[in-house]
């Protein structure tokens, strides 16, 4: 049965809603695609969960035909489930937490690995039982710190997650390579054009991740692709090719160090800014020092404690240990936390001659850095000379290549308000205890901690040039390991009756950020431009009056339509042409019949994709409109 518009809900919007700043998020609302409700809360109307509902179909289909077997897990978890892995933790603010009426407390799932693992520890045994890949579609929760662009970024979506489970690691290959295939179907099926990124793998843990982006300029993401096409990251797990840089810390100063005085300037912009003002001169953030203060713990065993304590290591404590890390990198570039992280983790490794059972490193708020000692919005590398005792004994600094280099520059002074220029390593810092390589107590160590840049080399090093897009993420796949299986005992039987923890992946998929990405990449200035396989409709039928001849003619060529495979909306409102016409292109449909007086006197319809734009519609026989049709769809 073909829908009728006056039997549907489809609020069309003649104005641009305001706050909307992306156009998917614009158009959704003004075609009657979704209403929110409130922050990152959206109800899908029924053009736009037509369209959420063909997308997990394709989805379905192929994870139905990678071989993965469908479930439903609940989207309320025992909290207790996220502490066995730290999550609850690691996770931080993003994950909602409830507590029932007898005081227990659960979290809304953000994602689901505790929940699969438990379940498939409580199943499988043996080895004989895997390699399995278990899906569902389920509503994820995450308390996103910034929930905005409507369906992309939201605080409740519908999510596709699968997890696959194999016994060796060249399982794990294998069943990462099916998902990682699947995808490319999946996104080819929905009309996207994509690019495939190597990512970092966040909380979810694991060792190797890929994301499928959708490039456009309103994408969140930033990636990196070589101009060559062999090569593309997100910015955050981006490599840099190799720069003839060697750490160079020895260069003459420019200057006598001078303080100058700075009020207010907390950020590199405000600094060059009113640079001139205070010193006279041009500052350039090229010249600037960046430097961030991370805290760094770790978690002993009790037999690490017992050979700590024996190695009478200062700043190790009985229970755990903690150090302080100033992380410098040149004002225009930004740190690359995962480089940082995997620099510090390895200093200390080689420091202690073991790695502890947990590290962790973050970025220190305003208060905590305070408290510690720091001058915040004016710490400059040279710290040491001012902090408190305590806290010196514990810091160390952590330099990017770049920011290690001869020259002019400015840093802050350690003093409220106040920042240095002339600043020079080998003077400011006492740099005998500059690490090269290698282990021991050294204070200073540099390494490349920046994030990639348009124009950087790049890593494949054959001559390309890294090139900045942006991109919405709209899939991930994660080789995730035995982060889960390990933290929540899940083992199994292998060939001679020993117990191996179970090999995990897991593959993400949003599906309303799919359908707010082909909007995003699939429209003009009048409305939507769906591709065929995710449109509310394949036919949107235009009668400039609905009654007699032409309210018959919709209702039989929409039989005809619908008996070949296509789903029809006729607009049976008693609204002007042109009211129509506007909404029709509004809602993109790709093919708009029109069905008029003047065409049904030569036995026709006026037909128009609607990816033809405003070009003029065509007139086609009543006996040939669905063949025409059939072929605009490639059905
Ligand atoms: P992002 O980096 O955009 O926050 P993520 O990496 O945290 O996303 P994953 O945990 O990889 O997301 O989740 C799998 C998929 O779920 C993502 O690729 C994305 O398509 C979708 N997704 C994640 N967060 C949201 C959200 N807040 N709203 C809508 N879709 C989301
Ligand atoms: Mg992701």
């Amino acid at each position: 049965m073909p829908t009728l518009w006056s039997q549907t809900l489809i609020p069309t919007l003649r104005q641009d809603p305001a706050d909307a700043e992306v156009p998917s998020h614009r158009l959704m609302l003004r075609a009657g695609l979704i209403r929110q409700l409130g922050s990152g809360l959206y109800t899908y109307l029924p053009l736009g969960w037509r369209a959420l509902h063909k997308t997990i179909e394709i989805v379905r289909d192929e994870m139905n035909a990678a071989g993965a077997a469908e479930v439903l897990m609940p989207a309320l978890e025992p909290i207790e489930l996220f502490a066995d892995t730290k999550r609850d933790v690691e996770y931080g603010e993003n994950l909602f937490r409830v507590t029932d009426r007898h005081g227990r407390h659960a979290a809304l799932a953000p994602t689901h690995e505790e929940i699969i693992t438990e379940l498939m520890a409580a199943y499988v045994e043996s080895y004989r039982q895997l390699p399995l890949n278990l899906y569902q579609i389920q509503t994820k929760y995450r308390d996103e710190f910034r929930p905005r662009f409507g369906v992309l970024r939201s605080r409740e979506f519908i999510m596709k997650d699968a997890y696959s489970f194999d016994l060796t690691v060249e399982g794990l290959d294998t069943s990462y390579r099916a998902m990682y295939d699947a995808y490319c179907r999946i996104f080819d099926r929905c009309g996207l054009t994509y690019e495939i990124v190597e990512a970092e793998s966040g909380p979810i843990g694991g060792s190797a991740s890929h994301e499928f982006m959708v490039l456009c300029d309103t994408g969140e993401d930033t990636i990196l692709k070589s101009d060559k096409g062999n090569y593309a990251a997100n910015i955050d797990k981006c490599a840099i090719g190799e720069r003839d840089l060697d750490p160079d810390f020895s260069g003459e100063p420019t200057g006598d160090l001078r303080e100058v005085s700075t009020p207010d300037c907390t950020t590199i912009t405000d600094l060059c800014k009113q640079w001139p003002k205070f010193a006279g001169g041009k500052l350039k953030p090229q010249n600037v020092l960046k430097t961030l203060i991370y805290r760094f713990e770790g978690d002993l065993t009790a037999k690490e404690q017992k050979e700590v304590k024996e190695l009478e290591t200062h700043g190790y404590e009985d229970e755990g240990f903690y150090f302080y890390w100033m992380v410098v990198v040149r004002g225009d570039h930004e740190i690359n936390e995962g480089a940082v992280k995997a620099e510090v983790e390895s200093v200390h490794g080689r420091r202690m001659g073991f790695t502890p059972k947990s590290m962790g490193l973050h970025l220190m708020d305003e208060s905590e850095a305070k408290e510690a000692g720091f001058e915040v919005g004016f710490v400059g590398p040279h710290a040491h000379h001012s902090l408190p005792t305590k806290t010196r004994a514990r810091t160390l600094i952590l330099v990017d290549r770049e920011a290690m280099q001869p020259g002019f520059w400015v840093a802050g002074a350690n003093k409220p308000d106040h920042h240095v220029m002339h600043f020079n390593w080998q003077r400011e810092c006492d740099l005998r205890w500059l690490a090269g390589d290698a282990a021991s107590d050294h204070v200073t160590h540099v390494a490349d901690i920046r994030k990639a840049t348009d124009g950087d080399p790049s890593p494949i090093g054959d001559g390309g040039v890294l090139r900045e897009h942006r991109g919405i993420e709209v899939g991930h796949v994660f080789k995730l390991g035995t982060k889960y299986s390990d933290a929540m005992g899940f083992t199994v039987l292998d060939e001679d009756q020993k117990r191996r923890s179970v090999i995990m992946g897991c593959y993400g998929i949003g599906l309303g950020r799919i359908v707010a990405a082909a909007i995003e990449t699939g429209h003009d200035a009048h409305g939507i431009i769906w591709p065929a396989s995710i449109a509310p409709y394949s036919v949107h039928m235009v009668p400039i009056k609905y009654e007699g001849e032409l309210c018959k003619t919709c209702l039989s060529l929409a039989e005809q339509l619908e008996a070949a495979g296509m789903d029809v909306l006729i607009d049976d409102r008693p609204e002007r042409p042109g009211v129509k016409f506007n909404d029709a292109d509004l809602i993109g449909c790709p093919i708009r019949l029109t069905i008029g007086e003047k065409g049904l006197a030569q036995n026709s319809v006026e037909f128009k994709r609607r990816a033809d734009g405003k070009a003029k519609a065509e007139l086609v026989k009543l006996d040939q409109v669905v063949q025409r049709c059939r072929e605009a769809l490639d059905i």
